[in-house]
């Protein structure tokens, strides 16, 4: 195959959002589009595309060594590319999910996992890094088979009333 030539420049402004999500294929136009378009970041976003997508942030007592390695990436974005913005999206029918054990989570139902997790990850992010605002975010299809993406609270209905 000879040399491909995008049409695409190389893109020299600076990004300041950090997204995190899986590696999912069904998933990668939907949300491509959900930056771009939804959230405008004018493909102006380091991206961090890792099977499960932002619950590896929430396996630092679990796998110490694996969120080791994996913290470093993190960190190094955050900290070299002076990111001000994350954005963590979970999907609906997440593969890595089926190979959790359900002792990490308080609820057997997927949805309520990633939620779970999306809120954890929050919260460290909350401790580690306070100058950067985090945002969570879950991909699904409607009955049409399109990608939604809606926002997810920071804190459960239920801990809010508990609170
Ligand atoms: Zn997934």
């Amino acid at each position: 195959m000879p040399t491909f030539n995008a049409s695409s420049k190389v893109n020299s402004a600076d990004a300041e959002v950090l997204v995190v999500h899986c590696s999912d294929h069904r998933f990668q136009a939907g949300i491509h589009e959900f930056l771009n378009q939804g959230l405008k970041l004018g493909e102006n976003y380091d991206l961090l595309v890792i099977p499960g997508g932002p619950q590896y942030l929430t396996l630092v007592e679990y796998i110490p060594k694996f969120a080791w390695a994996s913290g470093r990436w993190f960190r190094y974005l955050v900290e070299q590319h002076e990111l001000k913005r994350l954005v963590l999206i979970a999907h609906q029918d997440c593969g890595w999910y089926k190979s959790l054990p359900l002792h990490l989570h308080s609820s057997p139902e997927p949805r309520d996992r990633q939620e779970e997790d999306l809120r954890r990850a929050h919260r460290w992010l909350a401790q580690e890094f306070p100058e950067i605002h985090t945002e969570l975010y879950y991909a699904g299809w409607d009955a049409n088979d399109q990608v939604t993406v809606e926002p997810i609270a920071s804190q459960s209905a239920r801990s809010a009333a508990r609170v």
